[in-house]
């Protein structure tokens, strides 16, 4: 959008930042509802970082505890946020309120890893839970990933479907690799992605069993690398 009706739409619709209520008119920190004040105090993740999770290290050396303990199916996770409570927030009213802008600014905080970790892969949403995407209509990965599409022509594929599982938020890691074996499956004629490098989407990392039962359903069809980027990491 132009800058000259953003201003006009700004007066005309007041639109408010999603975080401190203030009105956005002459303080937008992008095409999102966002004031730059609270943009600006969002904490993005900074080395250094796990080289296989990316989470935060504290003394330790390349791979955090958990890493060193198991193997992820991926080969490089990064996450843009930690997820503290402005970032719990705006997910919220992305996820919750269907505010359309948010899923601009997920996605333009992803281009920002994409561009300096993976630039080229293909972009797979991780899918989510069937019942959550129908009471809502879309689905919040997928969104993502089509904001990313529209802001830089980055190509998309949704390769994965996913059955009926128990919403993983109640549970522990044990049950919640248990919950989701063999339940996210691939969608998409192998030939579609064979030879590709791609990229997992999702808004946020727990414990990243659900990118591991991804990657599971994407190893075989024969992708080279398994890139994966989320907006927050919440441990
Ligand atoms: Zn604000
Ligand atoms: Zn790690």
């Amino acid at each position: 959008m132009n800058h000259r009706l953003q201003a006009v739409l700004d007066i005309a619709l007041p639109e408010r930042c999603v975080l401190c209520g203030r009105p956005l008119f002459g303080c937008r920190a992008g095409d999102f509802a966002l004031c730059r004040y609270c943009c600006g105090r969002l904490e993005w993740l900074a080395e250094p970082r796990c080289c296989s999770c990316g989470a935060p290290l504290v003394g330790e050396q390349q791979r955090c505890l958990d890493c060193r303990e198991r193997c992820h199916g991926f080969d490089l996770h990064r996450s843009a946020f930690g997820y503290d409570f402005r970032v719990a927030e705006l997910l919220h009213c992305f996820k919750s309120d269907g505010i359309p802008s948010l899923g601009r600014f997920c996605a333009r905080a992803l281009l920002k890893l994409y561009h300096q970790l993976c630039e080229g892969a293909l972009l797979v949403p991780v899918p989510g839970h069937p019942s959550a995407t129908r009471r809502r209509g879309w689905d919040q990965a997928r969104q993502i990933c089509r904001c990313m599409q529209q802001a830089d022509g980055v190509a998309v594929c949704a390769a994965l479907r996913r059955d009926r599982t128990r919403h993983q938020k109640e549970l522990g890691l044990v049950e919640r690799q248990q919950n989701l074996r063999g339940r996210i499956r691939l969608a998409v004629d192998p030939a579609l992605i064979a030879g590709n490098s791609v990229v997992l989407i999702d808004d946020v990392y727990t414990t990243g069993a659900t990118l591991d039962a991804c990657c599971e359903a994407l190893r075989p069809a024969g992708v080279v690398s398994i890139y994966a980027l989320t907006v927050a990491m919440d441990l």
